[in-house]
């Protein structure tokens, strides 16, 4: 198997997503959602701008929004293209991909910045794994590579999505870096690497570098990315992973965790009346919310009962009372406190019994333990002295309801 930036991202978003894509290769009618569409076309309608400046010829802006334009009309269907956000228009986004040429194009212009030797790229990039003793082939298109001067180029990518990454971001971002190796041995006299990222809708331009020790652990995570790919092909394991990207993926009419959103989303309102699944949930909740109403409102008189017991078995002297079919049996402990987690007199304590060795006997403090642990006499009386500083003795009661 190829291995590619954007499948390895998939792997890691959604297992089972993976295995659809590019296991089982799935064969639906996927429809594109419409910033991927979008974000194609202007993709395309740059190309063909710095395809046609490789002959000298540059376009005028109308001419590049005219051919942006004629891609989406050959191209646009809703039987193809769906737009998932709701309020919006395929006219709002095809505007939007107008707005992003024109914002680079006369930011650009006349796109003398580099020498463009190579768009829509492909680059191989083969890793070796030394643990295994196999070797992993990826594959990757960079958008366009740019002679900047002699020893000097770019690798670009063009991004349509709403945010811009920040400098950080850009400084671990791995598919530029990804790509960086395999121009690296195919320029080996270039000594500069820029990735370069033109974020268009904030009509930024993010520069980063990478050292070789960067991309010698870069190719150390990739290869282990790779092997946990492996695994799950082996174990044949591709846990779903839902998500808010869930919306965006073309499989969510299979996906189990989606597949059942997506038939009731398509009812109409008498409809879900009739459907099983949605019938069961809403009894289900209907049923749950009922329980809680009843233990809320029971619970408190339960409490009240359990007072009443204890104050009459005490005023009584009994310890066990009689009901017409059961018998309760009232039981009162001791027991010492153990002061509220973060306080100061916890952490004092806390000290106190790991100073003197006792912390593995007292079970991360649980009040049972050290209870137990009093009354046994496990500890001598000058310390016993000290931890009832922190301790404060209390009564529990408890009932135990049995047969007469
Ligand atoms: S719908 Fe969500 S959980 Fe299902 S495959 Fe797609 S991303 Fe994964």
């Amino acid at each position: 198997m190829r291995y590619s930036h954007s499948s390895m991202e998939t792997f890691r978003n959604c297992p089972l997503q993976f295995k659809y894509k590019y296991i089982e290769k799935v064969d639906i009618p996927i429809k594109n959602n419409i910033e991927a569409f979008m974000g194609s076309m202007v993709h395309n309608t740059l190309e063909k701008l710095y395809t046609d400046l490789k002959y000298n010829k540059l376009l005028s802006l109308d001419e590049v929004l005219d051919y942006y334009n004629k891609s989406w009309t050959d191209n646009f269907s809703f039987d193809k293209v769906e737009i998932i956000r709701e309020g919006y228009t395929e006219e709002n986004y095809k505007s939007l991909g107008q707005d992003y040429l024109k914002n680079y194009y006369n930011t650009y212009k006349p796109f003398n910045q580099g020498k463009t030797i190579g768009l829509e790229m492909q680059v191989n990039i083969s890793l070796y794994d030394k643990e295994r003793q196999k070797t992993y082939d990826l594959i990757g298109y960079i958008d366009r590579l740019s002679l900047v001067s002699d020893n000097h180029i770019e690798i670009i990518d063009y991004k349509t999505n709403n945010s811009a990454k920040t400098q950080q971001e850009v400084d671990v971002d791995k598919q530029l870096a990804l790509y960086s190796i395999a121009i690296k041995e195919k320029f080996p006299f270039v000594e500069k690497i820029d990735l370069c990222w033109f974020f268009l809708s904030a009509g930024i331009k993010q520069v980063s570098t990478r050292t070789v020790d960067d991309l010698e652990k870069l190719k150390q995570e990739t290869i282990e990315i790779i092997r946990e790919i492996e695994d799950s092909k082996q174990k044949n394991n591709f846990p779903g992973k839902p998500s808010a990207l869930c919306d965006w993926c073309a499989f969510r009419s299979i996906c189990p965790f989606k597949a059942h959103d997506v038939i009731t989303k398509n009812l109409s309102e008498n409809e879900y009346l009739k459907e099983e699944g949605v019938f069961l949930v809403d009894k289900y909740q209907e049923f749950t919310e009922k329980k809680k109403a009843l233990l809320d409102e029971i619970d408190p008189e339960i409490e009240k009962v359990k007072e009443a017991i204890i104050n009459y078995s005490k005023k009584n002297n009994l310890e066990k009372l009689f009901g017409k079919e059961k018998s309760l049996i009232v039981k009162e402990y001791s027991s010492f406190k153990i002061p509220e987690k973060k306080s100061k007199e916890r952490e004092e304590l806390e000290a106190l019994l790991k100073e003197n060795n006792f912390w593995p006997f007292v079970s991360d403090l649980s009040y049972i333990e050290i209870s137990n642990l009093i009354k046994n006499g496990f500890f001598e009386s000058s310390f016993k002295e000290k931890l009832l500083k922190y301790l404060k003795e209390e009564k529990i009661n408890r009932l135990y309801l049995n047969k007469k």
